[in-house]
Formats: C-alpha cells, sequence, structure tokens
C-alpha cells in the first residue's frame, strides 16, 4: 500500500517572495525595529481599519505589555476564560494581578458571557476574552457588561487575525486587540505580535514600553518608564508583510477546506465545531469534540494513518502552576472549559493542504 506523506497538525506556508523580502532587508544591516516594522503596523492598521498599532516581539508581549499599560498589578482581578493557551493567564500572574477564571460556552469554546458578571468584584479591573481557534467571541454582550462595571478589555485574538462578528473584526471593539504571528497562527513573522487600539495615548504608551521605557522628545531621549525589550525585528517584519498580502485568500482557502470537513466527516462520536452566518472563523484550529473515546487512543490511531493531531487548549487551572496556586476543582465549576480540556481533539487545516488531504483525514476520522 502506498504510504502517504506524515500530515503535520500545522505548518507555516512560506513562500519564496517572503523570504527575499526579509533577506532584502537583512542586507541593509538595519535589523532591529525600522521603517519595515512601521509598515506592518501601518498595513495592520488598515486591514482591520483601526487608527493605531504597535508591533511587539510576540503575542505573549503583547498581552503583558497591554497589562501593564493599563496598570493593572498588585490587588487587582483579571478575568480569563478557564480554555485558552496558557499565555492568556501567565500575563496576568507575571503582572502581580490574580486571575479569575471563567468558564466557556460549550459549543463556540468562548468565554461564556452569562458567566462573567458573578465573578466581577470590586478588584475587578479587566476581562480578556479570547477568540477561540479563530472564532470570534460574542463582543456585544462582553462590551455591555464591561461598559456596566467600567472595566477594560483586552481581546486575546491571537487566533483570529481577520475573523468577524456582524462585520466587526475581532481585536477592534476592546481597549486593546492582540494578535500572534508565531508559525501556528495563519501568518507568521516567527515570533512576532500586534497591539492594536483605536485610543492613540495607549498605543503611544505601548510604543514606550516596549522599547526599554524610552521617550523621544525634541531630539531628545528620556527613560520615562521601567520599559521592556518587546521589539520586533525589521526583517521579522518584512517576512510577515509579504504574507499578510496573502491573508484574505489564505483565509478563504481555509474556509474552503472547512467545508469540506462539514460535508466529509460524518461519525456520531464526532462533533463538528460550530459556524454561523454572523460570526466568521479564521479557521486557526478545526477543534472536534470526541464524544465517549479515549482520545489518546485516538491520536495513535490517526498518527499511524499518517495524521498529527493533538488536543486544541489547555484546562489552565488544571496546569499546575494554577493548581498550586488557586485549588480549583475544574470539572466542578468549569465543567465545559474540563470537558473541551479533556475530549477537544485538533485535526489538521492550513493552506499547504489540499482538498484531497482533507478528504483523506475526513475519511480517517470516520473510521474512528
Ligand atoms: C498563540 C497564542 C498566544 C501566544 O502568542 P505567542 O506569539 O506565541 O506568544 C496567546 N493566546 C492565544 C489564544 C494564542 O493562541
Amino acid at each position: 500500500m502506498l504510504k502517504l506523506d506524515f500530515i503535520p497538525l500545522a505548518r507555516p506556508d512560506i513562500r519564496e517572495e517572503d523570504i527575499q523580502a526579509a533577506v532584502q532587508v537583512m542586507e541593509t544591516g538595519m535589523l532591529v525595529q525600522g521603517k519595515n516594522v512601521e509598515l506592518f503596523e501601518k498595513n495592520i492598521s488598515a486591514y482591520l481599519g483601526i487608527k493605531h498599532a504597535a508591533a511587539l516581539s510576540n503575542g505573549t508581549a503583547t498581552l503583558h505589555t497591554a497589562l501593564v499599560s493599563l496598570g493593572i498589578g498588585h490587588g487587582d482581578e483579571v478575568i480569563v476564560p478557564a480554555f485558552s493557551y496558557v499565555a492568556t493567564a501567565n500575563v496576568v500572574e507575571l503582572t502581580g494581578a490574580k486571575t479569575v477564571f471563567c468558564d466557556i460556552e460549550p459549543h463556540s469554546f468562548n468565554i461564556d458571557p452569562t458567566a462573567i458578571e458573578s465573578l466581577i468584584t470590586k478588584n475587578t479591573k479587566a476581562i480578556i476574552p479570547v477568540h477561540e481557534f479563530g472564532l470570534s467571541c460574542n463582543m456585544e454582550a462582553i462590551v455591555k457588561i464591561a461598559k456596566k462595571h467600567k472595566l477594560f478589555i483586552i481581546e486575546d485574538a491571537a487566533c483570529a487575525l481577520g475573523a468577524k462578528q456582524n462585520g466587526v473584526f475581532a481585536g477592534t471593539t476592546g481597549h486593546f486587540g492582540s494578535f500572534s504571528f508565531h508559525p501556528r497562527k495563519a501568518i507568521s513573522s516567527g515570533e512576532g505580535g500586534m497591539l492594536v487600539s483605536n485610543e492613540e495615548a495607549l498605543i503611544d504608551d505601548v510604543k514606550i514600553l516596549r522599547n526599554h521605557g524610552i521617550e523621544l522628545k525634541e531630539g531628545k531621549m528620556d527613560f520615562v518608564k521601567a520599559g521592556f525589550n518587546y521589539r520586533m525585528t525589521d526583517f521579522q517584519a518584512a517576512l510577515v508583510n509579504s504574507q499578510l498580502k496573502r491573508l484574505n485568500s489564505i483565509l478563504e482557502y481555509k474556509n474552503k477546506l472547512a467545508q469540506i470537513y462539514f460535508n466529509e466527516i460524518d461519525n456520531k462520536n464526532v462533533q463538528l465545531p460550530v459556524t454561523s452566518e454572523t460570526f466568521t472563523h479564521t479557521w486557526q484550529t478545526f477543534h472536534v469534540l470526541l464524544k465517549g473515546m479515549d482520545r489518546s487512543k485516538v491520536i495513535k490511531k490517526l498518527a499511524d494513518a499518517g495524521i498529527g493531531t493533538n488536543y486544541g487548549a489547555q484546562c489552565i487551572p488544571e496546569m499546575t502552576y494554577y493548581k498550586r496556586k488557586y485549588s480549583i476543582d475544574s470539572p466542578v465549576v468549569f465543567p465545559n472549559a474540563y470537558n473541551a480540556f479533556i475530549n477537544g481533539l485538533a485535526i489538521p487545516l492550513y493552506e499547504r493542504l489540499s482538498p484531497k488531504q482533507i478528504k483523506y483525514i475526513a475519511d480517517e476520522v470516520n473510521k474512528l
């Protein structure tokens, strides 16, 4: 029998033109943050229709800087979904604030807006909704709660560049929107991140924080904050800028591949992700829920068929650091997050895959 090439769970699509764009910058010898970073910021602002943007070294740095910029620290509380990549909570801990976990909706895997209000105390300062796997959150409901309680919103849109809710881009309604350009995301600079906001003062502050706290006044340099070095390099910006031109076609193609999964996967033990007319998905991750199956056996079986799969995200309070600090019984307190963590499975979906490969994966999933 013909042995198929192994299909990894994810693989970036870096093309010759992207590499050339990066190499050209390297040849100038101007490596650190410069005009390509500025251009990338302009292009992201234009793409999202938002006023201001600041590129940073990665998506965790963006979330961290957003919190620091909003003055969040010791004594404060920040509401975070219990099911996400762990970075969403780590950044809260790094500021000294307390992470307050919230359960997710069972079908969208996004923070459950109806569960947020009961978690708000006099110390709550912010909510970090995550557009999990690239599906836009219900921002209208979240904004309503945040306004009522005067909370900041930092949208973790790491997976959701290009996702929309009722025509509004994910990452553009909060005080800050945060994006990542890690190789797992649709376009990549290796490591990279972006903060966007319609408030100029917020992005000005981020630009000071990312660069050692330096402020230039009348050509004179001063250090006005204890800042970070969270800068993006100029060749990374050129690499990802080149891919940004293809973003819409990448998203369209991924959507086409997702439709093949919807048409072809037919297994009563595999629950497909939700879709809707008004909430668009970037299909950063095609995440299914297994019912009554041992996930590790499923992962092994699919690997034997040449298909890389893995769990999709963590139930963060179950991770050792959080377990020791907060001792939460997740199956009881966050049943949806816990179920998604235990029974969730990410299957391959990216622009380097052909419809034929997707069909093959669907057939193997049907055999489970
Ligand atoms: C990828 C990701 C991050 C972290 O981004 P990095 O660029 O890897 O630091 C944060 N939150 C979510 C939801 C992510 O998917």
